[in-house]
């Protein structure tokens, strides 16, 4: 009896020490009760920080998760030679079969770029490539090349076929950046699905919340301020996605004008609107990455009204810190941190 007892331990030690980010396992106050095991994994997928938290994860998730993420990166980044991204960008105006996932997201893409009326659209590629927002370059398009490549930007030039075909004019590039996180962490939530207690997965700034933590409560899902590097809120939350896009993500300063990483299509600039960050909370961690980063580019009077014709809940915070919220079905609770009213 001892030595099983032991021996489940050190097994426990073991799985621990296994992770690339380990965390000491958190106990349920009652000790009679069943132990929760809490377990974090750090991962570098989609050039941005995963996080992976699961309490009682079953045993394997964890790997099928990273597995998981490995797979995508490999599908869906525009930097892996041979991902279908890549491939589609490298077809020069012919067709190319590509995996039913990745022409599920375009389908998708293309539906959200309509209700966005064109603030959302994956064809802004080749003008996000003209940019380099995180490597330190500070590279910037001239006003001439902007205005040559504006014309490609035009999702409704997607053409989707039979068979899991893609067909853009010739020239024209997609980036999922600003969906493709989103949809991988819908999968990776599909996979924990009644295998673990309670889950946090986070991919960049969409999060994924499932379950409740060993002492029965719910989750908090920070929300950054724009000002500082600490919350501004939180909403408390379950069985959903929280995902949030703000202009303080990626950005450069040059000759004292700020650039950040969320272009407005119509211009091929940064946004210009009055929003810093859009939170979206919604089922769908897809429909919520595409819709948060589009929200930005609306700006906030318009972004409300799609907002409330749609259905689609969240927070809104201006670049001068006004906090705006939609709900419809209170599927979460906003926490003020910070003594600002929510209009
Ligand atoms: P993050 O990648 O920081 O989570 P977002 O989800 O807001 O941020 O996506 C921003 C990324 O999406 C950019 O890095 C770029 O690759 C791409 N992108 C930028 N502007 C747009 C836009 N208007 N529509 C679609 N994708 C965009
Ligand atoms: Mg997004």
């Amino acid at each position: 009896m001892k030595r099983t007892a032991s021996l489940i331990l050190l097994l426990a030690m073991l799985m621990l020490t296994g992770c690339a980010a380990q965390e000491m396992p958190e106990t349920t106050a009652a000790p009679t009760a069943a132990q929760a095991v809490k377990r974090s994994q750090v991962g570098f997928y989609f050039d941005t920080v995963v996080t992976v938290t699961l309490y009682d994860g079953e045993e394997g998730l964890m790997d099928e998760i990273m597995a998981a993420c490995d797979r995508y990166e490999k599908l869906l980044s525009k930097t892996v030679e041979g991902s279908d991204v890549d491939r589609i960008n490298k077809a020069g105006g012919e067709s190319v079969t590509v995996d039913a996932e990745t022409w599920e997201i375009l389908r998708r893409a293309k539906e959200i770029n309509q209700m966005t009326d064109g603030a959302f659209a994956v064809t802004i590629a080749p003008l996000s490539a003209m940019w380099d927002f995180t490597g330190g370059t500070q590279r910037m398009p001239t006003e001439e090349q902007r205005l040559s490549a504006l014309p490609l930007v035009d999702d409704s030039a997607i053409i989707l076929g039979e068979g899991n075909t893609v067909t853009l004019p010739k020239g024209a590039q997609i980036d999922l950046g600003g969906i493709a996180k989103g949809y991988i962490a819908d999968k990776v939530a599909e996979l924990v699905q009644g295998r673990a207690s309670g889950a946090v997965l986070s991919l960049g700034g969409n999060v994924y919340v499932l379950g409740h933590k060993p002492d029965g409560t719910v989750f908090n899902v920070g929300i950054q301020d724009p000002h500082g590097p600490s919350p501004i809120a939180s909403v408390s939350v379950t069985d959903i996605s929280v995902v949030t896009s703000g202009i303080y993500e990626r950005q450069f300063e040059k000759d004292g004008v700020t650039y950040h990483h969320i272009l407005d299509p119509k211009t091929g600039l940064p946004s210009q609107s009055d929003l810093a960050s859009a939170t979206i909370v919604a089922k769908s961690s897809m429909d919520a990455d595409a819709l948060a980063t589009a929200l930005i580019v609306l700006g906030r009077e318009n972004a409300l009204q799609l907002m409330q014709e749609q259905g689609i809940e969240g927070v809104l915070i201006t670049r001068d810190r006004q906090v705006f919220m939609h709900q419809t079905n209170e599927t979460f609770q906003l926490n003020m941190l910070v003594d600002i009213p929510v209009q």
